[in-house]
């Protein structure tokens, strides 16, 4: 099924133009448990509802950068840049509007 997704950088594509990286998960201290390294690298929750994913334009710009998508409408509710890693974890409402840098 396709539908556009607007890469924050080239505006509205495609979904045929970019490759899904999964969904956004926080990685686990180096010094975390086993079963949290086995959860982060290969249990997924799959949810019905709106997902914070990666996704890469491979057709485009060729950069990696986040959507929100309802997975069961596929539905983009806005993409952003990830966060630098001093940067603070942005909220659903303070992240950039597609086309912003
Ligand atoms: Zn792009």
């Amino acid at each position: 099924m396709s539908f556009l997704l607007p890469c924050p950088q080239c505006g509205p594509r495609d979904v045929y133009e970019f490759r899904w990286g999964g969904a956004r998960s926080r990685r686990p201290a180096p010094d975390s448990p086993r079963e949290t390294w086995v959860a982060y690298l290969y249990l997924r929750e799959n949810p019905a509802g709106r997902l914070q994913e990666w996704w890469y334009h491979r057709m485009g710009c060729r950069r990696w950068f986040l959507a929100v998508r309802d997975t069961r409408t596929n539905e983009v509710a806005h993409t952003f840049w990830a966060p630098r890693a001093a940067d603070p974890e942005p909220t659903e409402e303070a992240s950039a509007k597609p086309g912003e840098p």
